[in-house]
């Protein structure tokens, strides 16, 4: 049976807004879950990134995986992966680098620039679409899956859908 479609959107006034937000995303995450963060350079994908694995209790450098595709975290009893495509030519070189593996019911994938995999990466469970909007950020997130959208309603019962992410006490 197909469920309806669950999503959410927060406007993101300022990077620490775009940082709660994956903090918010942390507590939400279940194994298995596959995350696909699209939107064009500078949307705030790494930064997203970034703050959701520090916030599952990672304390060294996170750094963003341009060069190396992929980096490894072992995290709160998860096994987390953050994928950048950027790079690939074609979306085959995802299966050449044998990432298929990565994607289990056992890990949460983080992916950038999935599109560049296209057709070769799994589908997502959750899409977070990140855009400019003039210096600040919106974050569009669409559920494609039960997985997805159980993590969507736990966002937002402790957000809010719809709601600001901004920063308590700034316009
Ligand atoms: P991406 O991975 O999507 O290419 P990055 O996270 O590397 O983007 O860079 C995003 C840039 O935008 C960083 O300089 C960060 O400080 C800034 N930024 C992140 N979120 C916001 C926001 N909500 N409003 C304004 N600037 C932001
Ligand atoms: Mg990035």
């Amino acid at each position: 049976m197909h469920s309806p479609d669950v999503t959410a959107v927060f406007d993101l006034p300022d990077e620490a807004a775009t940082q709660r937000l994956g903090e918010k995303l942390a507590t939400a995450l279940q194994p298995g879950l596959v995350i696909f963060l699209d939107g064009d350079l500078g949307a705030g994908k790494t930064t997203l990134a970034r703050a959701l694995i520090r916030a599952l209790g990672h304390n060294g450098p996170v750094k963003s995986p341009t060069y190396a595709l992929v980096e490894v975290y072992v995290v709160s009893s998860l096994y987390l992966y953050h994928f950048d495509f950027y790079r690939f030519e074609s979306p085959e070189e995802f299966l050449d680098a044998g990432f298929g593996e990565y994607f289990n019911d056992a890990s949460v994938c983080l992916v950038e620039w999935p599109e560049k995999a296209a057709g070769c990466v799994p589908l997502p469970d959750l899409r977070v679409h990140l855009q400019h909007s003039g210096a600040a950020r919106v974050a569009e997130l669409l559920a494609s899956s039960e997985r997805g959208a159980s993590c969507i309603k736990t966002l937002t019962s402790t957000i809010g859908a719809g709601i600001s992410c901004a920063t308590p006490g700034r316009p």
